[in-house]
């Protein structure tokens, strides 16, 4: 089956950076959409053809529908790639891409739409045979109730917004006396950031790894993994440091848990990439929710199995077969990413700015995906992350070296970012002996000299 031939990126910044390169490696023609504030990106240089759809914020420009599709239209675009964000796991864009005749390169929108919703998801991972962290999605009106359900559940407990993402929307709960002011904070929350209030209640793991298994499927059955990535480290429930394999994954849990989740991809008839997400504690493993995307993690996977995941996308959305079986799928070495942020490292705060020196570290087994250069200003509308340096070896041990000579090497002046933070992690003890779970950083952040 041919490829597609010419794809709309309807992104920004590294990400579409990325696809970019995927494209021009498969000799594919591409397009690039910017705001007005963007017209300096290094993919709208390096693209076939650009194209200003709106003003910086991207509700009017990288959300705007049809100012996307009038340039797909306009440049006889044939597929539309979302990246991250956005507009990628919005199932009403992926649906009218279709009915506009143009591919959208990722799965279904009835997809999209079933794992959009986590109550949903949940409930189908459950029929599928795949454990879920327990809880209680029940719709509860009075305070009673909530304290009924919440008294099943068991405490601590967390509530999450059924539409949440970006680590929005969640309030713990450690006693009853908490429980429900928390609830009705996560419903106006929910309301507020998603538009849909619906909430559910988990039992909160005290010190659990965060583990998700990378999913690859083609529109023919055949589904496989891709091995685990482990995305523990994090700050406000957002990853900031993360490695494949997992320093506290085995073999035969790696076998068995993904041959699950590709079981479940293909029953679900799902197509393109994916990743499950899990809470694992005391070796059990539960279901979180499911991602329909590429995540900006996805270099690790591709570090450690030698396999592109953004040219698979495109080649499956072209309707091709999957080129190996899951047998083929070998996992060799270790890869870590560090998400460098415009951000000041000591208090998060988003610096953006004018680059005005700029040298990226090189040297065998490291990769930098990231849009910056020096001249660019980094504009203050958009996501804080602006590169992605990830790092690969033989082994854990020898990949940590590596990192820590990369990060020595990169220089971003002009601005802030969070690189300071990496020098300390890579330094760090209990980080050099993969001890550490989703709690850790928030806990360690402010002693980790
Ligand atoms: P989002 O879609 O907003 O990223 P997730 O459901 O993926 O939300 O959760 C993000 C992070 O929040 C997880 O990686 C984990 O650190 C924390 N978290 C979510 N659910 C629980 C839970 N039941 N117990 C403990 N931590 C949790």
């Amino acid at each position: 089956m041919a490829l597609l031939k010419k794809i709309l990126i309807a992104n920004r910044g590294e990400i579409a950076l990325r696809i970019l390169r995927a494209c021009q490696e498969l000799g594919i023609k591409t397009v690039a959409v910017h705001s007005t504030c963007d017209s300096e990106l290094m993919h709208v240089r390096l693209a076939d053809e650009s194209i200003c759809i709106g003003p910086a914020p991207s509700k009017q420009s990288y959300m705007n529908i049809p100012a996307l599709l009038t340039a797909a239209d306009i440049t006889g675009a044939d597929a539309i790639h979302p990246g991250f964000g956005f507009l990628a796991e919005n199932e009403d864009f992926a649906s009218v891409v279709q009915q506009h005749g143009i591919t959208f390169i990722g799965p279904d929108p009835e997809h999209i739409s079933m794992m959009g919703d986590k109550i949903n998801a949940k409930k189908t991972m459950e029929s599928l045979g795949v454990p879920t962290i327990p809880g209680s999605s029940k719709e509860l009106f009075s305070d009673d109730e909530i304290l009924e359900e919440a008294k099943k559940v068991g405490f601590p407990l967390i509530i999450k917004a059924t539409a949440g993402g970006g680590g929005k929307g969640m309030k713990l709960a450690r006693t009853e006396e908490e429980v429900i002011e928390a609830y009705h904070m996560a419903k106006s929350e929910a309301r507020a950031n998603f538009d849909n209030d619906r909430v559910y209640m988990e039992r909160y793991l005290q010190n659990p790894r965060h583990i998700e298994i990378q999913v690859l499927a083609d529109h023919h059955g055949n589904a496989v993994h891709l091995g685990e990535r482990d995305c523990s480290l994090q700050r406000r429930h957002q990853k900031l440091f993360e490695e494949a394999p997992s320093p506290g994954v085995s073999e035969a849990q790696r076998n068995q848990l993904g041959n699950l989740v590709a079981e479940a991809t293909r029953k679900m008839g799902y197509k393109g990439v994916g990743t499950f997400e899990f809470l694992y504690e005391n070796g059990e493993f539960f279901f979180m929710e499911m991602n329909t995307r590429i995540q900006v993690e996805h270099p690790v996977t591709e570090m450690v199995t030698g396999i592109d995941l953004i040219k698979e996308q495109i080649k499956v959305a072209s309707g091709q077969k999957l080129s190996f079986t899951q047998d083929q799928i070998v996992l060799k070495g270790h890869a870590i990413e560090c998400r460098v942020n415009a951000e000041d490292p000591e208090n998060f705060f988003p610096s953006p700015g004018k680059i005005v020196r700029y040298h990226a570290p090189g040297g065998l087994g490291v990769r930098v995906d990231s849009h910056l250069y020096a001249g660019y200003t980094v504009p203050p509308h958009y996501d804080s992350m602006v590169a992605k340096l990830i790092v690969y070896a033989d082994d854990r041990q020898q990949c940590l070296m590596r990192l820590k000579r990369a990060l020595k090497e990169y220089v971003i002046d002009g601005i802030k970012t969070t690189i300071p933070l990496h020098q300390k992690l890579v330094d760090n003890k209990e980080i050099k002996d993969g001890q550490y779970t989703i709690h850790w950083l928030e806990k360690n952040l402010d002693n980790l000299d």
